[in-house]
């Protein structure tokens, strides 16, 4: 059983929540203006890493708030959860967190390739 720190209600478990994706995507400013495969890239395409992920999730079965968390994904570890409003962690506060149990790159395996 997986629990989840919900900022606004504590901990629960994670059959009360719902993965949203990736979090801080951001909306480009000038839709219209964009080519059809610039909106397809922005409206389809995510990462989709192994290590550290910036998530967001909905206490669905709670609170119904959204935030934001940091996740292994490789180990399916919560690293930190915070609310909409703070500011996004800096990645470097997690590096020193991952654990590979294969023993494979914990980072820098093309997780954070520049986004066009
Ligand atoms: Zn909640």
């Amino acid at each position: 059983m997986i629990l989840i720190n919900c900022p606004y209600c504590g901990e629960r478990e994670q059959s009360e929540f719902s993965n949203g994706g990736e979090a801080h995507v951001a909306r480009p400013k000038n839709p219209e203006a964009l080519s059809d495969k610039d909106w397809g890239q922005y409206v389809f395409y995510r990462s989709n890493p192994k290590g550290i992920f910036y998530e967001r999730w909905v206490h669905t079965h709670g609170c119904r708030k959204w935030f934001n968390a940091v996740r292994d994904t490789s180990t399916d570890t919560f690293l930190k959860i915070y609310r909409l409003d703070d500011n996004r962690p800096d990645i470097s506060e997690f590096k020193s967190t991952l654990k590979s149990p294969s023993g494979e790159p914990s980072v820098g395996s093309g997780n954070f390739a520049v986004k066009k």
